[in-house]
């Protein structure tokens, strides 16, 4: 079987105001103590989930294929102590590594940092874009700007880092459809192998969320477009993305032929994934936990020989019906109907045929997907389905 590892690393340079992540910004002398406390946790994970009644039960012989840093920004940290990170994983499970995932914001990005990278066994790198457009990235707390953008990918590609994968997010404030058409160009002819598309999340995690909702104007709230104008510049990504040749995978993704992300299909596919660091979320396939966010108590717990995990919670059937209907439906190769009845026991047709007629779903014999007109609005299809 095979396993995912996830770090977390919760710092940056500043927080952008439409974050609404676990992630702070501290002193760089932090960073050392952290990754050696990620380290610690790796080495003795076996005794910290059995001393929280975690059981390994059959991953003990799973090979780890994929490991994903994220944040935060974890091109923050120096390559030595990535490459120490991976070092652990090597020395601590069965390892085989085929993606080894680095976010990266473009402005962390230097030719030593990147050739480091490269050889600490860092294959993909994951860019936090966001937009071409530096009046958004300004007005959203971005420190990188449309230049840092060009500089950083011919760098990544000098060092033999080719598979890339660009984010941009819908929403930012100030964003026009030309912008938002200006930003799409951009990053089709910079050519990444996959891209992921966001939407702009509005709810009290952020401050530009907060001052949607309070109607504030600090944060550029009032240039933040209409949801109309969101839907249909995803509709225009979808577009303009399909001509590119990227095939749309899931909801907010694409990638060129053969450049899915293999560690973020494990979390739709519900396949186990051992998450460290502080804030870090792991699956054994029955018992999902949480490591504690704040990152001061995260690495005074590992160094006092416990884990601070959180949340620990057995899926229970019904819950596991749940993750397989809303993470299979985020995937635009759908679920298979006959096969979650049967192994549930539950019947979804009555739902499914008013969401039909409806033209949120589309059926093909027992396969049922979003369909590809309605994605923008899929989170109706979820609390219909979900409640
Ligand atoms: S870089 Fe990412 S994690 Fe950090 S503050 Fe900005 S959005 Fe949040």
């Amino acid at each position: 079987m095979n396993l995912g590892v996830y770090i977390q690393v919760p710092f940056c340079q500043t927080k952008c105001t439409y974050c609404n992540f676990h992630t702070g910004v501290v002193s760089a002398d932090k960073y050392a103590p952290y990754a050696s406390a990620v380290q610690n946790e790796i080495a003795n994970h076996r005794a910290f989930y059995s001393d929280v009644g975690i059981s390994m039960e059959e991953l003990e012989s799973a090979v780890v294929d994929t490991v994903y840093f994220g944040g935060g920004t974890p091109s923050l940290l120096e390559p030595a102590h990535l490459g120490d990170i991976l070092n652990s994983i090597r020395c601590n499970f069965g390892s085989d590594f085929a993606e080894v995932t680095l976010e990266a914001d473009p402005e962390t990005v230097t030719a030593d940092k990147a050739s480091a990278w490269a050889v600490a066994g860092i294959n993909r790198v994951s860019f936090g874009v966001q937009s071409f457009s530096d009046l958004e990235l300004k007005s959203s707390g971005r420190v990188h700007r449309h230049e840092d953008i060009y500089r950083a990918t011919f760098i990544l590609r000098e060092a033999g880092l080719h598979n890339l994968s660009f984010d941009l997010i819908v929403g930012l404030p100030h964003q026009t459809p030309a912008s938002w058409r200006n930003s799409l160009g951009e990053l089709v002819a910079l050519n990444p192998d996959h891209v992921s598309i966001y939407m702009l999340e509005v709810d009290e995690g952020s401050r530009l969320g907060r001052e949607l909702i309070s109607l504030g104007t600090k944060y550029n709230a009032p240039a933040v477009p209409s949801d109309e104008q969101m839907a249909d510049s995803y509709e225009g990504a979808r577009e303009l993305l399909a001509a590119a040749g990227y095939e749309h995978y899931e909801i907010s993704n694409w990638a060129k032929p053969g450049h899915t992300s293999r560690h973020n299909l494990k979390y739709w596919r519900r396949e186990p994934y051992f998450g460290f660091g502080a804030g870090a979320h792991s699956f054994n396939g029955a018992i999902r936990w949480a490591n504690a966010h704040d990152s001061a108590q995260y690495v005074s717990a590992i160094q006092a020989g416990r884990l601070p995990a959180e949340q620990i919670e057995r899926v229970s059937a019904q819950q596991a019906r749940e993750e397989e209907i809303f993470l299979g439906l985020r995937q635009l190769s759908g679920i298979n109907l006959n096969q979650i009845e049967s192994a549930y026991a539950a019947s979804l047709s009555e739902k499914l045929s008013s969401l039909q007629s409806a033209g949120l779903i589309e059926r093909e014999g027992s396969i049922v997907r979003l369909a590809p007109k309605k994605l923008s609005i899929s989170n109706e299809v979820f609390v219909e389905l979900l409640s």
